[in-house]
């Protein structure tokens, strides 16, 4: 039987409609309307998209925002004294800054320079730190989407064995800090594999949830899936281009061959890419409430 899709984008949508009652909330009965400003420096294609899409829900939900745009050539010592105008500004609760940035920046020195209580990507060493102990104010975005998947698709976490395919900051690693947590939904059993994981089929075939995030496509294939395996495919891979010029995109997981085995499945596009937006509406939303004392 073919498995179950996991719909990011209803998922999604059903956040953002929880939003928008605690947004109401915060205007009315506080005063408070949470801030958002995403940086976009330079022109890449793809971040643009990304900015763009931030920026159109952040205004859906009724959010104040700002979309800055900065040349690809401003200098590292420019760009940080942005970031600290914009950590002193009362309206603003979250700052993003789209990555990749050009080479000559300093990524590290970027994202370290962002107030820990307004980074809602949670990239900041803090918030990285407090995921991991247990306290953290943010969750990473794409990580909290996929968490949300999974408890609001009904998968049983608890006592289960997770596999995550793939070790990156922004993705594998949170993702399975977040499922071993002692914590309602989480107490998984976590196994990582990634490019030096000596025989990764023997891993993935014992997984009731596998969570592919290599940036490959087809990295999982049926063969390495248990039966009945909830499967979540993280991966955006650009495999060609329609005629009229749209990126076509595909999973890391061989979705045809692996639904005919898994129980529940993510589709690619519409499973995990609409969760993160939402994730880090929500995370601006908490920043506005810590900044009010609320929380
Ligand atoms: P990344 O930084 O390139 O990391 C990929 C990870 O996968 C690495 O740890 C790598 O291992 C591992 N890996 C690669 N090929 C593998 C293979 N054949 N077998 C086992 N492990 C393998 O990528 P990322 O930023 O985590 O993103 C992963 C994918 O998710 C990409 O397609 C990206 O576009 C997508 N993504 C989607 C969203 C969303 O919102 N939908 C958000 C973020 C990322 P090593 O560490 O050994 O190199």
């Amino acid at each position: 039987m073919a498995a179950k899709l996991i719909k990011g984008t209803e998922v999604a949508q059903a956040i953002r409609e929880e939003l928008k009652k605690e947004i109401a909330e915060l205007k009315a009965k506080h005063q408070v309307t949470p801030g958002l400003v995403t940086i976009l420096v330079g022109e890449d294609p793809a971040s643009v998209s990304y900015v763009t899409a931030k920026q159109r829900t952040s205004k859906e939900l009724g959010f104040y925002s700002i979309q800055d745009n900065q040349s690809p050539d401003i200098s590292d010592d420019t760009l940080l004294a942005l970031i600290a105008t914009y950590n002193k500004d009362p309206k603003i609760h979250g700052i993003l800054v789209q990555l990749p940035l050009p080479k000559h920046i300093d990524e590290t020195k970027v994202l370290y320079a962002i107030d820990p209580k307004k980074d809602v990507d949670a990239f900041h060493p803090v918030n990285v730190g407090k995921l991991l102990i247990g306290e953290p104010d943010f969750l990473p975005c794409t990580p909290h989407g996929i968490w949300q998947l999974l408890i609001r698709s009904g998968t049983q976490i608890e006592g289960a064995e997770v596999v995550v395919v793939g070790r990156s900051n922004i993705v594998g690693k949170p993702i399975a800090a977040i499922l071993m947590q002692k914590l309602p939904h989480a107490n998984a059993t976590v196994t990582v594999c990634h490019t030096k994981t000596r025989d990764m089929a023997f891993h993935t075939k014992r997984a009731d949830i596998l969570i592919v995030a290599a940036g490959r496509p087809k990295a999982v294939t049926a063969d390495m899936v248990k039966e009945g395996a909830v499967v979540i495919d993280v991966g955006v891979n650009r495999i060609g281009m329609t005629p009229e010029g749209k990126a076509i995109l595909a999973g890391d997981v061989d979705f045809e061959a692996v639904q005919k085995k898994a129980s529940a499945i993510t589709p690619v596009p519409g499973g995990v890419g609409p969760m993160t937006i939402t994730m880090l509406m929500l995370n601006t939303v908490k920043a506005a409430k810590l900044a009010a004392g609320m929380v």
